[in-house]
């Protein structure tokens, strides 16, 4: 590893970034007025993400009374400085800069800082009114040129706060990971639950401020908080950052288009003000595009994806069913005509050795036959829905010869592994993929669904593993040989902290198709 340039260096770029000692500002040498000794400025702690060779996104938001709207700020702009170091206590400053905190974006702040070294690891904290945030850990990744020997990372998804606390998290704190991959259902939007383990502060949520104080809830659970402390996220949403269920700019109840429109505006700006995305990433009237590819050397590709905002609504009539003429059609899409060019064009071109599709909804087939008296009936919210959709794509992971693919999920609240085979319906046709689903950081699957599943797997013999009792996430430890998946389960989401083990593990040797179970 190089030495990195001296520490005067201050990133430049964003509009709003300047240079330190043009605006005269020295750090922690202001006086501790405004919020005063102990105030909670940066109540909601610090996060970073979409890490890069030389570039990594540094988050906060100044809420010192995060529930309320407003977050406790005033409509005033506010300068906040930020620090990026080679140590934890920030004693090798590598990076200094400020940046401008504005009402119109909930006084968050998203910094991309460029330039760092390619895979290293860096401390980064920031400063306002003489405050410091906590120092939160991040890395880069390496040259997706370079030759990388080994990858950790997990797989999170679904932490519907009302279900539980988040000792997932607490333990996630202390695994060996690059980074975590979060693929979606981060906040849930449904209003308190009678009886549920903890209570949201307010109803549905459907406002700017709705959101905006949603996530503020979920962000100030201090397991959470330390998650993102401790590593970069790579994020992506399913749909319960706006409405369950929701396809494109169809609701999940009989709303009007136009107000739900509305409805999504605002849950999209509240993630980007919330997550730790490239701040490139804005949304655009009800639009937002967060499908993008990170690379960790030349050894794993992320192909990061959305299937909520582009695709066609659910057919079918939703639900589990029967496969109708729309199930099959060539023109439903689950990524939209765009993103799944991007994709394609992303396989044929790719020269890493494992190639993952990190998305939302289960792409395995699934028959649930079993349950509707032997006739096929399939789960329209996932890609059974989108039939000739999944097959482009299985035919894009074929003829891109793509090497080793493997296809990360979220969304079904349980976890599950399964070869994905050419033909879905053939199950003696060539494996050309492997699939993860992990379990919920805590979202439920209610335990008189466990009996049911089990009496559909004979009918899917390419599933190789469910488990619908237990929540956690899943690790993944790649090198150029294989790849491990193990899934890790709490003891509880009962209480703040609860032990965690292994479920099961599975691997898929590199060139060779098919998972394997560890012993
Ligand atoms: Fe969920
Ligand atoms: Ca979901």
């Amino acid at each position: 590893m190089g030495t990195n340039d001296s520490g005067r260096a201050i990133v430049l770029g964003r509009r709003h970034v300047v240079r330190l000692a043009s605006a005269g500002l020295g750090f922690g040498l202001l006086p501790s007025t405004a919020w005063g000794q102990g105030s909670r400025l940066f109540a909601l702690g610090v996060a970073s993400g979409d890490p890069e060779d030389r570039a990594v996104t540094l988050w906060t938001r100044l809420a010192p009374d995060p529930l309320i709207p407003g977050g406790g700020m005033s409509p005033a702009t506010k300068s906040v400085c930020y620090e990026v170091a080679l140590d934890p206590a920030m004693q090798s400053v590598v990076r200094r800069g400020r940046v401008l905190a504005l009402a119109e974006h909930g006084h968050s702040i998203r910094v991309r800082v460029r330039g760092l070294e390619p895979d290293r690891w860096y401390w980064y904290r920031f400063i306002a009114d003489g405050e410091d945030s906590p120092v939160g850990r991040t890395r880069t990744f390496p040259h997706r040129h370079c030759a990388v020997d080994r990858l950790r990372f997990a797989l999170a998804s679904c932490q519907d706060f009302q279900n539980g606390f988040y000792s997932a998290y607490d333990n996630l704190v202390t695994e060996d990971l690059d980074f975590v991959l979060h693929v979606g259902d981060y906040i849930y939007e449904d209003g308190p639950r009678e009886g549920a383990p903890r209570q949201v502060n307010g109803p549905e949520i459907v406002s700017l401020d709705d959101y905006r104080i949603r996530y503020a809830l979920y962000r100030l659970d201090p397991s959470l908080q330390a998650a993102h402390a401790a590593f970069p996220w790579i994020v992506t949403w399913d749909d319960h950052e706006v409405d369950n269920n929701y396809a494109g700019s169809t609701p999940e109840d009989a709303q009007d288009p136009a107000a739900f429109l509305d409805r999504r505006a605002s849950a999209y700006r509240a993630y980007a003000e919330n997550m730790p995305i490239s701040p490139s990433i804005v949304s655009s009237g009800s639009s937002m595009t967060i499908h993008r590819r990170f690379d960790f050397g030349a050894l794993a590709a992320f192909h990061v994806l959305d299937t909520r905002q582009f695709r066609s609504d659910q057919p079918c009539g939703d639900g589990i069913a029967p496969l109708c003429p729309d199930a099959i059609a060539e023109t439903q899409t689950m990524t939209g005509a765009a993103q799944e060019q991007w994709l394609l064009e992303n396989l044929r071109a790719s020269k890493t050795l494992w190639n993952v599709l990190a998305q939302q909804v289960m792409f395995m087939r699934w028959d649930l036959r079993a349950l509707a008296g032997g006739f096929p009936v399939f789960n329209m919210d996932a890609w059974d829905g989108y039939q000739a959709a999944r097959a482009r794509i299985i035919e894009g992971l074929v003829s891109s010869n793509a090497s080793n693919p493997i296809i990360l999920t979220g969304d079904i609240h349980s976890a599950w592994a399964a070869n994905i085979h050419e033909n879905d319906s053939d199950p003696e046709s060539a494996i050309v993929a492997a699939e993860f689903v992990g379990t919920s950081i805590t979202s439920d699957f209610p335990v008189e669904f466990l009996p049911l599943v089990a009496a559909t797997l004979g009918d899917n013999p390419h599933i190789q593993f469910f488990d619908g009792a237990n929540r956690g996430y899943v690790t993944f430890d790649v090198d150029r040989e294989r790849w491990v998946g193990n899934f890790r389960a709490v003891q509880s989401i009962l209480e703040p902290v609860s032990p965690i083990r292994t479920l099961a593990s599975f691997t898929v040797e590199e060139g060779v198709s098919g998972l394997v179970r560890s012993p």
